[in-house]
């Protein structure tokens, strides 16, 4: 599927969610296809046009990409957004891919890679920060058919042998709503190299370490850059509805398989001295923001 076909793809996911009545409107904004729908079917119930306007944001596939940030050595970081969540590339000698999306963003992801004049098969690593359907949804494919070597945690070996999504624990009422909506399975992945104790990614080309944190999934890793960023999956989120509203602003995840433990890794970065935190979804959120949000001292 390419950029320009994805809103197609959302309208006829909406018209699932409300059936054959109501009014609604799905809006996106990418560097390829600015959309606007609005379709005019009867009158909906309150809780399909709530379920509308929630779910258009998270299922809306762009793949928008642009630098936010440099490494230590000066290599570029690229945030594409796709259509649930972001990866990364860092643009060191053998690029280094952070999170692979879900199992539908192979088009998008490709077409972001190509605008950056990068091919997948360029990829030495891909870090997946943790085995949920929209972080690990490629890995599979990425090791198989370009040969990219697949990082995980090894609390998250078995979900991702598996290839299912934990037991989501909802944190909050959207959270709560959204559950039965998600997809949860994704194609089953052994990773090459299983994170446990810390990984020094000076071997793959930048300064860097992989760290295994367990909260929001038995296996969560986080890349901890020297320059005082760092790499966290999904333990925050950015804005609300999938960072499409205030995304630099940091909250609680919709999901945490231990929210103490996740908040105590989140003070153990602030901790280490981590100013910017890019996320799997919004982002970034810089340290006084987050240390507001989870009530740690600035
Ligand atoms: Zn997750």
């Amino acid at each position: 599927m390419s950029a320009t076909e994805a809103p197609m793809s959302v309208n006829a996911i909406l018209r699932e969610l409300l059936g054959s009545g109501g009014v609604y409107g799905s809006f996106g904004i990418c560097s390829k296809a600015p959309t606007f729908y609005v379709e005019s079917l009867g009158s909906p119930s309150a809780m399909k046009r709530f379920a509308a306007i929630v779910c258009a944001p998270l299922l809306f596939g762009c793949a928008t990409s642009h630098v936010v940030g440099m490494t230590a050595e000066g290599a570029k970081i690229d945030e594409i957004t796709l259509k649930q969540s972001n990866v990364y590339v860092i643009e060191c000698a053998q690029p280094i891919l952070i999170d692979t999306g879900t199992a539908a963003d192979m088009d998008d992801l490709r077409i972001a890679l190509a605008d950056l004049g990068l091919r997948p098969q360029q990829f030495g690593l891909a870090i997946v920060t943790h085995a949920h359907h929209d972080h690990a949804g490629l890995a599979n494919e990425l090791q198989k058919a370009y040969g990219v070597k697949i990082m995980l945690g090894a609390g998250d070996v078995d979900q991702a042998a598996r290839g299912e999504d934990d037991p989501l624990k909802p944190q909050n009422a959207t959270g709560f709503f959204l559950k039965p909506w998600l997809v949860k399975v994704f194609p089953a992945v052994t990773p090459d190299v299983v994170v446990s104790e810390p990984i020094d990614l000076r071997a793959y080309g930048v300064s860097g370490t992989v760290l295994q944190m367990p909260g929001h999934t038995a296996g969560s890793l986080v890349v901890v850059l020297p320059n005082h960023a760092a790499f966290v999956g999904d333990e925050m989120l950015g804005g609300y509805f999938g960072g499409a509203f205030f995304p630099h602003h940091a909250g609680e995840h919709y999901y945490q398989a231990d929210a103490e433990q996740n908040r105590r890794n989140i003070g153990a970065l602030l901790a280490r001295g981590v100013e910017t935190f890019y996320l799997g979804h919004g982002g970034p959120v810089q340290r006084e923001d987050v240390a507001n949000a989870f009530h740690f001292p600035k």
